[in-house]
């Protein structure tokens, strides 16, 4: 202990040392590009061995002797692991076989952490054998009939079919499960009904369904883990802080500082390419923090972040788009969709204030077309050396051969997506981190059994625990979770916090951006009012809770 101490103390010293030099760049010396380079540097290093000292030894002996170390003896071990944090509400929401309620569980994919998977289907994809009998039995629904009315959805975790299950700290299993859920004839529930823990059906692989007992709680573990997963690897690394990249590094080569859409840009992108490496470095290098918490070896997880770039469809990412690809625009088919109502009120605000900022700009297609800087911008943005993005771009409007970009109309649309991505979305999946996700059991990152596979006789009461992770890992969960997701570093549309004068200095753009303040409040309201008739608030994305960058 006296050890630990002693290093404790030089770490405190450390991170004094690393604030007081952030200070001193900050306030004095501005902001001069290798001086910051060393403090992001250092600031890497710093929490390496803060990762490095909790995973150490002599803290594995502090927590073995205070019963917060390896296999949990029973569920609550893990809510006695916060002692001056705030047990997260959810505790409540798993139940004693260690699985979310199926009612919870529901309720994830709409308004959790990770509310992107649902897609409405109008047939049950061939590699997912519900049996039509299990389903109306379950739902009391005609599976056909159901299908038909457009009650039915699908999540489907197949782009984790990548991941290689790690072993560190001990053999996790990962998976790429599928589950199918249904709306009740009134379409005001949404009910879990059956779970394949993998895409290839089998003996081994088989369908659980939700009125089978146990089995199903642990199919439930593992569609809670893979979304976990899914979530940090996809939803959160790769398509808010990998995405918003490219245009941090391309608005720096190619914008001039005093280009309009430099000067709209640049808070968006405020301590983006930091975060970013800060993450190579430790988060997500071997050994690290993800490596650890995470279900797959490190290299595959990387190739999943990696491949939802790569295969990403940019403008079929933009909301709208998105919400109507997977089925799920449409609030007479399904009304209740927190994440849906709460990020197009956002999209629709932004999507405001950069239409009556690019106008100020650029008068007609013509001025996009010959804006020399915007189409080195471009370029460099779906170059193979650049940007990669591949996909960004829109036909010729004159019909000629190739893609590019050659509207107002869509170079609006590219910057509403920058904006959202930087604000909103990287908001509502980064922030239920410190909440649901740092309790282990409502969202553990790996599990440490395999899948279920059908036995006969019934399963011993605590079966579900095997799955979930040591206890260790669990506390690791809530550090994590409780640093990621408890920075806010400026505010969505307050321009000129930090700023000695007023950011934008052409007064033309004050009243545009008064209507943007006002929307932002008028969505604040909404929302508000919103959570008042929802069973759970969805908070994540009030206005007021949405930093202007990716930062953390
Ligand atoms: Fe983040």
């Amino acid at each position: 202990v006296e050890d630990l101490l002693a290093v404790l103390a030089r770490e405190q010293r450390g991170a004094n040392e690393l604030m007081a030099r952030c200070h001193r760049v900050l306030s004095h010396e501005g902001l001069r590009g290798d001086a910051v380079k060393d403090i992001a540097r250092d600031i890497g290093n710093f929490l390496q061995r803060i990762f490095d000292l909790l995973l150490s030894k002599a803290v594995e002996a502090i927590l073995s002797r205070a019963g917060l170390y390896g296999r949990p003896a029973e569920l609550g071990d893990y809510a006695r692991q916060f002692q001056s944090l705030v047990v997260p509400d959810d505790v409540a929401d798993v139940n004693q076989d260690g699985a979310m309620t199926d009612e919870a569980f529901a309720a994830m994919r709409l308004a959790g952490p990770n509310p992107v998977m649902l897609r409405r289907i109008d047939a049950v994809p061939a590699n997912f054998p519900v049996d039509a009998a299990r389903f109306a039995a379950i739902t009391k629904q005609d599976l056909a009939a159901a299908l038909a009315a457009s009650r039915v959805y699908l999540a489907d975790y197949a782009a984790l079919s990548l991941q290689v299950s790690g072993t560190d700290p001990a053999q996790k299993y990962a998976s790429a499960p599928l589950a199918l859920f249904a709306l009740d004839e009134n379409r005001s529930a949404l009910t879990p009904v059956a779970i394949q823990c993998g895409q290839t059906p089998s003996n081994a692989c088989p369908v659980f369904y939700a009125d089978e007992g146990r089995s199903w709680e642990l199919a439930k573990i593992h569609v809670q883990s893979a979304d976990g997963n899914y979530h940090e690897l996809i939803s959160h690394l790769g398509l808010t802080h990998l995405l918003v990249e490219p245009f941090v590094v391309a608005t720096h080569r190619n914008l001039a500082q005093q280009h309009p859409l430099f000067l709209l840009l640049l808070p968006h992108m405020q301590g983006t390419a930091f975060i970013n490496n800060a993450a190579i470095n430790s988060l997500i290098a071997p050994g690290g923090t993800v490596d650890k918490l995470l279900a797959g070896t490190i290299e595959s997880d990387w190739a999943v972040s990696a491949t939802a770039l790569t295969s990403l469809d940019f403008n079929g990412h933009m909301l709208k788009n998105n919400l109507k690809i997977r089925g799920v625009d449409d609030p007479a088919l399904l009304p209740d969709y927190p994440y849906r109502d709460d990020a197009l009120l956002l999209w629709d605000a932004i999507e405001g204030w950069v239409g009556d900022y690019l106008d100020l700009y650029y008068d007609s297609d013509a001025d996009v077309v010959e804006d020399e800087e915007l189409q080195a911008w471009y370029r460099d943005l779906i170059s193979p050396e650049g940007g990669t993005l591949s996909t960004l771009g829109q036909a010729d409007p004159a019909g000629g051969e190739g893609r590019g970009l050659f509207t107002v109309a869509y170079l609006k649309e590219v910057v509403t997506m920058v904006i959202f991505t930087g604000s909103v979305q990287h908001a509502g999946v980064n922030f239920p981190q410190r909440t649901i996700m740092s309790y282990a059991p409502a969202m553990p990152l790996a599990t440490y059994a395999p899948p279920p596979v059908r036995v006969s006789g019934a399963l011993p009461a605590d079966a579900g625990l095997a799955h979930l992770p040591p206890l260790q890992m669990g506390l690791l969960q809530v550090l994590v979770g409780e640093l990621l997701g408890g920075v806010y570093f400026t505010r969505l549309g307050d321009y000129d916090r930090h700023q000695r004068q007023s950011w934008f200095t052409d007064r033309r753009v004050d009243e545009p951006l008064a209507a943007f303040h006002s929307n932002l409040v008028a969505a604040e309201r909404t929302i508000g009012a919103r959570n008042l008739e929802r069973a759970i608030a969805y908070d994540v994305m009030l206005p007021s809770r949405v930093p202007q960058s990716i930062n953390i």
